[in-house]
């Protein structure tokens, strides 16, 4: 069986998010399985593209209406990977350092994924499957089905995997004539609310919709997100499938980003010593609970209540806390500000740091995720494998992972994305942290949990041979 995943990053090429986790490690764990998987994303400016090795595959011009764009396919050569890797270069538009944010975000995906399909329908050897994630290749679904361009594509089965449901790649009309010429009766598949919606496009038109976990799944169908009376009437095409995380990455064992390694036998001694480094670091007491926060600063993560949250713990208790991150200007400014007031326990860095990301993992006691809305989430996986215990708002896939400890479960939860809540679970945990065979049972018990892409990508597997089959059968 051949794969073709295409998106907008891929760890350790591109990364913003999760979205490049698991771009990132679900094809290396699914190369056990199926002989064949590959990975299409843009070839952006980043420290990867300049380190690595790549062989120029395919040239072309891609047509975006009355624009024309060369562009170029590179294969990654040295296959370090576990799948093979296709960057589509489109120097205009990609040759930038950042992925996302910029104002011509539509031009730029759309023009990739013009690229992408002008290559795969030049192929010798098509895939069996596209496997799409999110908005950015949201239109693939369509083209393929409906531009002559691409008939001979037509019989492919295309999923799409929803990472966040938020962000749906909307513009308007006006720029109907950027996409290849098709047939104007099938336009109603494009529309939603008068715009042209990327993701609703491609719930409408691919074969199966996957969400990254089960709940989300339950949410997106009820929540107010636009979308929710499509995903409604698409639920017999969908299905919940938890994220896995990539333990040749994020293994407390044998991480060489962290201080001191550390099993489930000596995580009390090493996550002592990560701890220590780390408080050293910003200047915290390592004998007092540290929380740590790490993600993007945005309302929908509650970033913008950590604030709050922190000033006034603060002010009352002796703890730490840590936060990596970066998003919205004016919670990044909040946080900033909280420094000139506190200086000795709580550090705020404000930017994308891996290495501070995987260190922070392995020396904090326990883990914010307050999110309002967390489509799966990764963090409290990777915190779960390093120790940290994760204090999480009830939603999406933090509530498919994170039982209440006083439901014999392994972190703590909370149902409000209210500061009030927030400082109720702290203080539930700062009352724990005292209690140390507790904490002691409860890290065991996450570090225990196999969410490893090794267990889980074999759904995506399943899904793929039905998809097949049903196909076989039509
Ligand atoms: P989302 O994709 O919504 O941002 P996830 O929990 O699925 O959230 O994934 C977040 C990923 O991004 C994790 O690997 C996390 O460690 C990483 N991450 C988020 N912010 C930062 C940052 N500022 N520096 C380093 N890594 C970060």
């Amino acid at each position: 069986m051949k794969i073709l995943h295409m998106g907008a990053e891929c760890y350790p090429v591109a990364k913003v998010g999760g979205l490049a986790d698991v771009i990132g490690a679900l094809p290396k764990y699914q190369k056990n399985a199926i002989n064949d998987v590959s990975v299409v994303i843009p070839c952006y400016q980043t420290v990867f593209r300049n380190e690595n090795n790549f062989e120029c595959v395919h040239s072309g011009k891609l047509k975006l209406g009355h624009f024309n764009f060369p562009y170029k396919v590179l294969m990654e050569t040295s296959n370090i990977l576990g799948f093979e890797l296709f960057l589509i270069e489109i120097p205009e538009l990609f040759d930038r350092p950042n992925v996302y944010n910029y104002k011509d975000d539509i031009e730029r995906f759309l023009s990739f994924q013009i690229a992408a399909l002008d290559w795969i329908v030049e192929k010798k050897s098509l895939p069996d499957i596209i496997h799409c994630h999110d908005h950015h290749t949201g239109l693939i679904p369509f083209m393929k089905k409906y531009c002559p361009k691409y008939e001979k594509l037509k019989n492919i089965p295309v999923i799409i995997t929803i990472h966040n449901g938020l962000y749906q790649g909307i513009f308007t009309f006006n720029k109907l004539y950027y996409l290849p010429e098709f047939d104007l009766v099938h336009i109603k598949e494009l529309e939603r609310e008068n715009c042209i919606n990327s993701l609703a496009a491609a719930i409408k038109c691919a074969d199966e919709i996957t969400t990254v976990s089960p709940s989300y799944l339950n949410e997106i169908n009820h929540s107010d997100n636009g979308l929710e009376t499509l995903f409604q009437r698409m639920r017999y095409k969908s299905k919940g499938i938890l994220n896995g995380i990539d333990l040749d990455v994020w293994d407390s064992n044998k991480d060489p980003m962290i201080h001191a390694n550390y099993s489930i036998e000596t995580s009390n001694e090493g996550k002592q010593k990560n701890k220590e480094e780390l408080c050293m670091l910003f200047n915290m007491n390592p004998t007092k609970p540290l929380f740590c926060f790490i993600g993007r600063l945005y309302n929908e993560k509650g970033a913008d209540l950590l604030p709050k949250v922190i000033s006034s713990l603060l002010n009352i208790s002796e703890i730490n806390f840590l936060i990596l991150g970066y998003g919205d200007a004016e919670i990044e400014n909040e946080l900033k500000q909280l420094l000139e007031v506190h200086n000795k326990n709580y550090h705020v860095n404000i930017g994308y740091n891996e290495e501070l990301a995987h260190k922070t993992y392995a020396g904090s006691d326990f883990i914010l995720i307050p999110s309002r809305i967390e489509p799966c989430g990764l963090n409290q996986m990777y915190a779960l494998r390093y120790g940290t215990i994760p204090i999480v708002r009830r939603t999406g896939g933090l509530k498919d992972t994170i039982i209440d400890f006083e439901d014999n479960g392994n972190g703590i939860c909370h149902d409000q994305a209210s500061v009030e809540a927030i400082c109720d679970a702290i203080q539930r945990a700062i009352d724990l942290y005292s209690d140390k065979d507790v904490i002691n049972q409860i890290r065991i018990k996450g570090m225990n949990i196999d969410h490893s892409w090794e267990h889980v990508s074999q759904e995506y597997i399943e899904l793929y041979n039905l998809i097949i089959v049903k196909r076989h059968e039509n």
